[in-house]
């Protein structure tokens, strides 16, 4: 900063005064036509199997899901992020690609009935997997090794699968090396290459994901995702993670979790000028809603005030499940 005034010439308070003032001079704001709404599907119907851990959020059957995602669009939710929950998981993960697998049927579905809503898909191979893990499994004497290579041929299969049947776009979580890759000329080849990637590209080992392992049924059988996921303290290995995802041809890129990690929000935003996408993921959610529930905290001032402080560290999408309150909060202009 080369110029600050000073006291008394200078009084910040000024500015300050009056709520229209206060406005004038917001420099960040909260819009709904920023937020993604994760959702759960596993077949059935008329299912709403709540989670436990994360009260407001469920496994739904395709109709519901049909449902909750006319009702976030009407709020002006502009897109869904979506999960699939398969009645069988294998060790080649077959459902994440089968044509008529679970995401792909759903995501049929929303685009005919929902054409304008967004539809992105999450491509990973761990809610497919007898294991739980995000890649192809080898076992050893010396222990379980997840392959990379081997692993990109599913992913690509599991996006083309996801586009075919109407996806938006794709966001590969798996954080295997080379995947954006693998996928960006997977889909070209099929004739695909309008269809954006936002990849998982700053993607952390982390505490936060505990509840969504309830929801997704994805948790490992044996191990930890440590060998994939990065560690909590490698910031400059982030950098080289994002731009190695720029190369092969990411179109947003995501740094997860949000609220812990938004100096890396900042970073990547300052560093690279790409669209950048913060996932508030289910702890940040479950946290505030478990405080809010003892009347710790006041739920849509700390929501608000998180989403907020994403936005600010340089996040142009904001992925969190509290996507339908917030929207109805700034709808109701309470926010
Ligand atoms: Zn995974």
């Amino acid at each position: 900063m080369n110029f600050v005034g000073q006291f008394p010439a200078y009084r910040p308070r000024r500015l300050r005064q009056s709520a229209a003032l206060r406005r004038l001079v917001s420099e960040t704001q909260l819009n709904a036509a920023q937020l993604v709404l994760p959702l759960f599907v596993r077949s059935g119907r008329k299912v709403r199997r709540p989670i436990q851990a994360m009260p407001g959020v469920f496994q739904l059957s395709p109709d519901e899901i049909l449902r909750e995602a006319t009702r976030a669009h009407h709020l002006g939710v502009p897109a869904i992020l979506l999960f699939g929950i398969p009645d069988k998981k294998d060790a080649k993960a077959s459902g994440a690609y089968a044509a008529k697998g679970i995401v792909q049927e759903t995501v049929r579905l929303l685009k005919k009935e929902l054409p304008q809503l967004l539809v992105i898909t999450d491509v990973c191979l761990c809610e497919y997997m007898e294991h739980g893990h995000c890649g192809i499994v080898q076992q050893s004497k010396s222990g379980a090794k997840i392959l990379n290579d081997p692993t990109l041929k599913l992913l690509a299969r599991t996006a083309a699968s996801h586009v075919e049947a109407g996806a938006d776009m794709v966001a590969p979580s798996d954080m295997m090396d080379g995947r954006v890759r693998a996928i960006r000329e997977q889909l070209d080849a099929d004739g695909f290459s309008e269809t954006p990637i936002m990849s998982y590209a700053a993607k952390f080992a982390s505490a936060f994901y505990g509840p969504f392992r309830e929801v997704a049924e994805s948790t490992p059988k044996f191990g930890d995702r440590r060998s994939y996921q990065m560690d909590a303290g490698n910031a400059e290995e982030a950098l080289r993670e994002v731009a190695l995802d720029i190369q092969e041809g990411a179109d947003i890129v995501m740094v997860k979790p949000a609220l812990a990690y938004l100096d890396l929000i900042h970073r990547v935003k300052t560093q690279f000028g790409y669209p950048t996408a913060a996932y508030a993921v289910s702890a940040e959610y479950s946290m505030i809603k478990a405080a809010a529930a003892r009347g710790w905290i006041d739920e849509r001032a700390l929501t608000l005030e998180s989403l907020l402080a994403m936005r600010r560290a340089g996040a142009d999408l904001l992925i969190t499940y509290a996507a339908q309150d917030v929207a109805r909060w700034l709808k109701e202009g309470t926010a």
